[in-house]
């Protein structure tokens, strides 16, 4: 393991540095990402952001987008960055078969691998970790990297906060799950004071819909909506011809699973999704309902305790059915 202060050596001269992040990056994922990396460029390194597939139009407007690599898009670029790269930092994920074909790429690369996480058990591939569960984002963890681990809150600039800003709002659910504590308000604070501008940044990503994904989600809702009074729990499923319908792109099926969780009483709510090669699913719950639990020993996932995900090989409703029968052996919980 790489010691903080071999790090700091590391970044006193120029070098060659990659940041990945997970599949379908999120707000925490971009955020995260795009905020260390206008750290790094600071400092004279050559940095590249290698995502393993495109995300959402939303997350578009973050400051050095522009630079973003897309694996999927420019995959031998990818691999030669990665394969010639000094440092590898792994951000908001911690275990390789996250990012689809790269982490193959990253595991062969001789590159010193940094993780910088908050998903709970974390695999070995890495050369040095910053690592909490406890974190709210990555976002936060990447804040403490820069001005507590290396003391260098010195060069912390605008784009920086706008982008550690993004990830904190996107993955605490705007400041309201139970990981937003007094500290994480105290660092958005500091990113206000250093530029960031909240009510901007939170219109560029809630506010920024197509008219296609609200006539989807009122779609959802209306016809969808499966309500489980028995478990506690709301389902909403929809088919790849739905998603074709409304012309769905990626993004635009983002936060939908959180408007069957408004419903009271709901303890736990699942959105599940027929995409071209698989079922997604995507849980959130309340309190200290495991949805990570069922994602892992189910559907080959998992994520946090309040937010998770996972996939299926079996079809669309064999999925919904296989849910279904999941809810019994945790009835007791829900309905707790
Ligand atoms: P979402 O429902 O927004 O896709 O994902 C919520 C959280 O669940 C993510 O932040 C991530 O931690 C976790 N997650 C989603 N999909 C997967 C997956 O396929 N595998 C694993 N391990 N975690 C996932
Ligand atoms: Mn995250």
């Amino acid at each position: 393991m790489l010691s903080i202060s071999e790090i700091k050596s590391l970044l006193a001269t120029p070098q060659k540095i990659v940041i990945t992040t997970h599949h379908k990056p999120d707000g925490d994922a971009m955020g995260s990402s795009l905020g260390l990396y206008a750290y790094l460029i600071q400092l004279g390194h050559h940095v590249k952001v290698i995502t393993p597939t495109d995300y959402p139009y939303f997350l578009h407007w973050l400051p050095n987008n522009s630079d973003v690599i897309i694996y999927t898009e420019q995959p031998e670029q990818s691999a030669a960055l990665v394969a010639e790269a000094a440092m590898i930092f792994c951000l908001d994920f911690n275990s390789l078969v996250r990012i689809n074909e790269l982490g193959e790429l990253v595991r062969a690369s001789g590159a010193y691998k940094l993780m910088i996480d908050h998903h709970l058990e974390p695999e070995d591939f890495d050369d040095y970790r910053h690592w909490s569960i406890n974190a709210c984002a990555a976002a936060q963890l990447v804040y403490d990297f820069i001005v507590n681990e290396l003391g260098d809150g010195a060069k912390m600039n605008k784009d920086i906060a706008a982008c550690l800003y993004t990830g904190i709002m996107t993955d605490s659910g705007n400041f309201r799950f139970p990981s937003a504590t007094s500290e994480v308000y105290r660092i958005a604070a500091d990113l206000i004071d250093l530029g960031a501008e909240h009510w901007r940044i939170h219109q560029l990503v809630y506010d920024n819909a197509t008219e296609n994904r609200l006539r989807f989600l009122g779609h959802c809702i209306s016809n969808k909506l499966e309500i489980l009074r028995e478990f506690n729990t709301a389902i909403i499923s929809v088919t790849k011809e739905e998603l074709k319908q409304y012309n769905i792109v990626t993004g635009d099926t983002e936060g939908i699973v959180n408007y069957a969780l408004s419903v009271n009483g709901i303890r736990l709510a699942a959105f599940i999704i027929e995409r071209t090669d698989k079922v997604k699913l995507s849980l959130r719950s309340t309190g200290d309902f495991p949805a990570n639990e069922i994602c892992k020993k189910y559907f080959n996932g998992g994520g946090h305790r309040n937010a998770a995900g996972g996939f299926s090989d079996k079809n669309l409703e064999d999925t919904i059915e296989q849910f279904k029968s999941v809810l019994i052996e945790y009835k007791t919980q829900l309905l707790q």
